[in-house]
């Protein structure tokens, strides 16, 4: 192949411009980039091997090395793992074959830090080294391809790139850093391993620098052998050292790992640039055998509520490493644990289909779950804002004062998709129960549990109230809750789309019911008085003429109107049966286009208002009758089937 110039894909054109400009405050995280691109060519070098050991030709062992050559400016990273053919390094430097990407250039918002944190999460890796190089040659070889089918990419890494075929006798690839007048500072044995401790001690394979000695040069005075020698300064010796830990972190003991040597493996395995929220790391003995490194993140990824999201945790077997993202070892709800998972009983040669069939990872599944709930328990446990321990927290071990408020974070960022659970996981749903967190009438700024709930409901109340609702807003001031605000009976605000549908598979918390304020006659038990039960039935039979009179008008729109006794300001509200779907639910299947059953609410009128009063009687009885349906129905949050006739009909009121 002679050599041809390729233009770089746009949005790589755009990248590439954004990387070199918003990562610039954090450079040296190139190095950290292109060691892990080298080291996952190692891993998927491996894996092809285990079916095909010719790939590894006869350097079986796998291995990075770092090189620089000052005078040439240049720096090199190599790695000798599986390599590229010249059409995957068109494809792959040359294009962003990600989905995510233009939704992440959408998301930049110029502010260099942030911007720099989004890059990491949407791995543009091989780009970041543009950041110190204003020219990039990479040269590879696929493992097992003929040394003539070498090939050598070059770029300035603005608009596009050279390729050309090379003979190339090592497998694998070499990226050779051009360095900018500016970044020669990465030309320094030193600063090498300085970065390589930071971010990749952890990587599993060896990563080599070759070592330096100091020379003496020449005699000062060549005459006089005592006067000494001129500085010689650094000369490279031909040995090479290994210049990190190279042993999977997760291999080690646990007391042999400091707090930020697991961060930062966090950071390298997850993209991301935050330090997780908390960490478990075990060795898991028994039928199956397996370590588990789990964590969980301080904040939610952009990608969170994507369906097709997979999970964060990387299957290796034996310490070898199998695939990404192995959604069968975490269920669907935890999607946000990222980690590891180093399996002793798995075959090597594992697919994602056996992975779905297996019982071992049946088993490390449920592990897994249990874990991650243990966890989420241990941070609730702890988690008291301090407020909630009178401002006296240092009582508590520093281990505790460390976990303050961890879980409020936690179910901030995570709360909505951990509901999911309910319906997804049976199994554990009375832990999950305890683990979730509403907003409530009675509290004004932290989120209250079924367990806090339940411990101070009201002499007589026996079941757990709650309404759901699209806003904060509109839950609080719907009118379904005016009776529970008159007698002060707590109710849970319920504002996530989730929570309706999850709700679902939660009837009762602890022997207790949760009933919807929203759906069926409202039924207050013995927490209404015998003269309010009177007053109400009464009211029901002194109804009966107009209730039928309205039931006619609104036949179209309502599939029953009765008295109520949960309103108190309101004229009016709508209700669903019991068996019936919610009307946020239905809105929200509308809106996504789904089908909704077609059911008809209930209106409930309240015998107390003024309004309600004087509609029997009123010459404008069928305008009334209409007005109080759509005004109910906009008081939750819904939109009249006809505006323009609500309309019409309350300005002819007015006026
Ligand atoms: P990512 O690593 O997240 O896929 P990069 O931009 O870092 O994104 O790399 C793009 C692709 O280029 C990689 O997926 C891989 O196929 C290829 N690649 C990069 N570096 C190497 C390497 N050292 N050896 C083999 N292939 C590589």
């Amino acid at each position: 192949m002679s050599k041809q110039t390729h233009a770089f894909q746009a949005e790589v054109a755009q990248l590439l411009h954004l990387v070199t400009h918003a990562l610039y405050s954090n450079q040296e995280i190139f190095l950290r980039e292109l060691v892990s691109n080298a080291s996952d060519a190692c891993d998927k070098l491996r894996f092809e091997a285990l079916n095909n050991t010719a790939l590894y030709e006869d350097a079986p062992d796998l291995q990075v090395r770092l090189s620089f050559d000052k005078a040439a400016k240049t720096l090199t990273i190599t790695d000798n793992g599986i390599g590229m053919t010249a059409q995957e390094a068109i494809d792959h430097l040359g294009t962003i074959a990600k989905s995510g990407t233009k939704d992440f250039m959408s998301k930049l918002s110029g502010d260099q830090k942030s911007d720099a944190q989004l890059i990491g999460q949407f791995g543009v890796g091989f780009y970041s080294g543009f950041i110190v190089a204003d020219k990039i040659t990479v040269e590879s070889r696929r493992a097992g391809a003929p040394a003539a089918e070498g090939v050598r990419w070059i770029s300035g890494g603005t608009g596009d790139f050279e390729v050309e075929a090379i003979h190339r006798a090592e497998r694998g690839t070499s990226v050779i850093l051009h360095l900018r007048e500016d970044a020669l500072d990465y030309a320094n044995t030193w600063k090498l391993k300085e970065i390589v401790g930071k971010y990749s001690d952890h990587i599993s394979l060896p990563i080599l620098m070759e070592k330096e000695e100091w020379k003496d040069g020449d005699l000062i005075d060549p005459s006089n052998e005592e006067a000494g020698r001129q500085p010689g300064g650094m000369v490279k010796t031909g040995e090479w050292d290994t210049i990190n830990q190279a042993s999977a972190l997760w291999t080690r003991a646990k007391k042999d790992i400091t707090d930020e040597q697991y961060a930062d493996f966090y950071k390298q395995i997850s993209r991301d640039f935050e330090a997780p929220l908390t960490w478990t790391h075990n060795r898991v003995e028994g039928s199956t055998e397996y370590t588990q490194l789990l964590y969980i993140p301080s904040k939610a990824p952009q990608d969170l509520w994507n369906r097709d999201k997979k999970a964060g945790i990387k299957l290796y077997v034996k310490r070898v490493f199998i695939m990404d993202d192995a959604e069968a070892l975490m269920p669907s709800y935890l999607r946000f644990v990222k980690g590891v998972v180093d399996s002793a009983d798995l075959p090597l040669n594992v697919s994602r289909e056996l992975l779905q069939e297996s019982r071992d990872v049946k088993a490390i599944r449920e592990g897994n779950t249990r874990r991650v709930l243990s966890m989420l328990e241990d941070l609730a446990k702890h988690d008291k804002s301090p407020e909630a321990t009178d401002g006296v927290t240092d009582v508590l071990s520093e281990e505790d004062k460390a976990k303050l408020g961890q879980y409020t974070q936690f179910y901030a960022e995570f709360g909505a998709v951990l509901k999911e659970g309910l319906g997804e996981d049976f199994g554990n749903k009375d832990r999950l129960a305890k683990l979730l967190r509403f907003a409530s009438t009675t509290s004004d700024t932290a989120l209250v549990s079924l367990a806090d709930y339940k411990a101070r409901m009201k002499e007589g109340q026996d079941a757990m109230y709650y309404i759901t609702a699209d806003t904060l807003a509109a839950a609080e001031n719907s009118p379904q809750l005016e009776v529970f605000k008159k007698k002060g009976i707590e109710v849970l605000l319920m504002t996530d789309r989730v929570d309706e549908w999850a709700l679902n598979f939660l009837h009762d918390f602890d022997g207790t019911p949760l009933q919807s304020v929203a759906k069926g006659a409202v039924d207050l038990g013995k927490l209404q008085d015998e003269a309010e039960k009177k007053a109400t039935e009464e009211a029901a039979e002194n109804f009966k003429p107009l209730l039928a009179k309205l039931k006619e008008a609104l036949k179209d729109k309502a599939e029953d109107v009765r008295v109520t006794s949960r309103l108190v300001d309101s004229p009016a509200c709508l209700v669903v049966t019991d068996d019936g779907m919610s009307m946020q639910l239905a809105r929200m299947l509308k809106q996504a286009g789904q089908q909704a059953p077609e059911s008809k609410p209930v209106l409930e009128v309240n015998p107390e208002h003024a309004l309600v009063k004087k509609l029997d009687g009123s010459v404008h009885f069928h305008d009334l009758a209409h007005i109080l349906f759509d005004q109910a129905l906009l008081a939750e949050g819904g939109l009249p089937a006809d505006p323009a006739a609500y309309v019409k009909r309350v300005n002819a009121l007015l006026s």
